[in-house]
């Protein structure tokens, strides 16, 4: 197994998962730093991904909860208003329909006229007597109208006694029933010889309410056609149907071709182009009903326009937003990692990776107030290299380095990760194990020294062997603690008796 590095752990402790790779000669500080960058870049890459999730999160649900519904909402108000619209183009061609149908009541309704008609069917007057009374009268209502063209008076057996106005076919007074004549009547089914006319059939009733004959009345459609042209506009066409599929009325104009397919596969077979939006409402004739054909894509296009321009406007918004926040985010972010940086390296030592005096000191009063708190023993572990000033001497300062290098990446694979291990000073250097009873800190120790003993370190392929001297200071956790500067002499103690005894050595103190 590769040994772990020092920089390794402190790279683990800053938080940063890269593995670090130490080549020779290069300080663990540039480690460490390149792997505070690393962070730091991470960071930063976190912000953009919170700030453009919650972008994202904004959008998706206004767009979700906000504006689908409201475009739903108004697409049916829209298409709401179709259907108003259709009810109120009914209400006006029924009116047209009953305009003519009061006409076909007053011709027929003529006192005078009536009466002589019942004194000629009790056979007081002639026939000849009633057609030169009644005649001119019915030529006079004729003209009086513009709508009406043709006026055909019957008895009660379906006989014409005369006419007025343009002539009219025979068929048309079979159309009439006459035997069940109630009321003014339109015949839908049986149009005039011009397609212009519509066709009425009105029955005539005594002072006794007999039926004593009744009038064929042939009306222009002039209205009608006025009214569908009138109501029909470019993408949205207004069209009279007569019985299931007929249309009969259309506007001249506006001819478009692809709204009169659309209807007339509407009426053939109920489905409708999607390019469309029909709707049909009867009249109270039931022969006929309304319907009005809507280009969709025109009627509803300001809608579309509008929900594009404010899809457009948040979108723009919520970008200048994300922009806004990283923006203000970034300096702090990276202010903040740059303070995490500094008081990292401040506590890390430069050559080794390791932790410094200065922090160690600090590390020393927690683990030291940690003990005495908890009445749990400590151990002290201090370490000199052995007539290093020769192995510099010989070797140079840069082989003196290296040593240094490995011989804390070594000491960093014999620690647990609860010890805490510092470059103390020059060649120096301090572990502190916590929760160590004294046997088994000598054992550490003794093996640290075996370890370190057997070691070949190298500098440009030169081997090179030391060994270290140890002192050692234990406190068992019970009674008074020492104070910090109390446990360090102690260890200084018996590490100048190691060095004294000859070196390469551990002692107690
Ligand atoms: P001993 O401890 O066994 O009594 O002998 P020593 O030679 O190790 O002790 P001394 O205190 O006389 O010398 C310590 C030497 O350690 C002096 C210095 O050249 C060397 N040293 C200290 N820090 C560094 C360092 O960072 N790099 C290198 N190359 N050498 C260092
Ligand atoms: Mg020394
Ligand atoms: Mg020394």
């Amino acid at each position: 197994a590769t040994p772990m590095l020092a920089a390794d752990r402190s790279a683990r402790y800053l938080g940063v998962s890269c593995p670090l790779r130490q080549p020779d000669g290069i300080l663990a500080r540039h480690d460490l730093a390149s792997a505070m960058n690393i962070k730091h870049r991470s960071q930063i890459y976190n912000v953009y991904v919170v700030v453009g999730l919650s972008s994202l999160l904004l959008i998706g649900s206004f767009y979700l909860f906000g504006m689908r519904p409201l475009i739903g909402y108004l697409r049916a108000m829209h298409t709401e208003s179709i259907d108003l619209a259709l009810q109120n183009s009914v209400g006006r061609v029924r009116a047209i329909f009953s305009n003519h149908e009061d006409l076909a009541r007053q011709v027929a309704s003529r006192r005078a006229i009536r009466e002589q008609q019942a004194a000629f069917l009790r056979g007081e007057i002639t026939r000849e007597a009633l057609v030169d009374f009644s005649q001119p009268k019915l030529a006079d209502a004729l003209d009086a109208s513009d709508a009406m063209r043709a006026i055909v008076r019957h008895d009660p057996d379906g006989d014409r006694l005369f006419s007025v106005g343009v002539p009219v076919p025979n068929r048309l007074t079979d159309a009439c029933e006459p035997e069940t004549l109630e009321r003014v009547r339109m015949l839908p089914n049986a149009p005039a010889e011009r397609t212009d006319e519509l066709v009425y059939c009105s029955p005539i009733f005594d002072e006794a309410q007999e039926r004593i004959g009744f009038d064929l009345l042939i009306i222009s459609d002039r209205a009608i056609q006025r009214f569908i042209d009138e109501q029909s506009r470019p993408a949205h066409t207004l069209a009279l149907i007569l019985g299931e599929r007929e249309i009969r009325y259309w506007p001249n104009q506006t001819a478009d071709e692809q709204a009169h397919a659309a209807l007339r596969q509407f009426l053939t077979s109920g489905a409708s182009d999607p390019r469309f939006v029909i709707h049909q409402q009867p009249l109270e004739f039931d022969a006929w009903s309304l319907v009005s054909i809507v280009d969709a894509e025109q009627f509803f296009a300001p809608i579309d326009r509008q929900t594009l321009i404010l899809l457009v406007t948040i979108l723009v918004a919520t970008l200048v937003i994300y922009l806004l926040t990283v923006l203000a985010l970034r300096p702090i972010v990276s202010t903040l990692a740059r303070e995490e940086q500094l008081l990292v390296l401040a506590r890390t030592d430069g050559l080794t990776g390791l932790y410094n005096h200065a922090y160690m000191q600090e590390l020393l009063d927690a683990e030291l107030e940690r003990s005495a708190r908890y009445q749990r023993p400590l151990m002290l572990v201090l370490f000199d290299i052995d007539h290093f000033k020769a192995l510099n001497d010989e070797h140079g300062h840069q082989a003196g380095d290296q040593v240094l290098l490995q011989l804390a990446n070594l000491c960093q694979s014999l620690t647990r990760d609860s010890d805490r291990l510092a470059r103390y000073g020059g060649e120096e250097f301090l572990v502190i194990l916590p929760e160590s009873e004294r046997e088994q800190g000598q054992r550490f120790a003794e093996r640290l020294r075996h370890e370190i003993e057997q070691a070949t370190f190298t500098f440009a392929a030169t081997p090179l062997r030391i060994t270290v001297s140890i002192g050692l200071a234990h406190w068992n956790g019970r009674g008074d603690p020492p104070t910090k500067a109390e446990l360090v002499r102690a260890a200084d103690r018996a590490l100048y008796r190691s060095k004294e005894q000859g070196r390469n050595r551990v002692s107690l103190d």
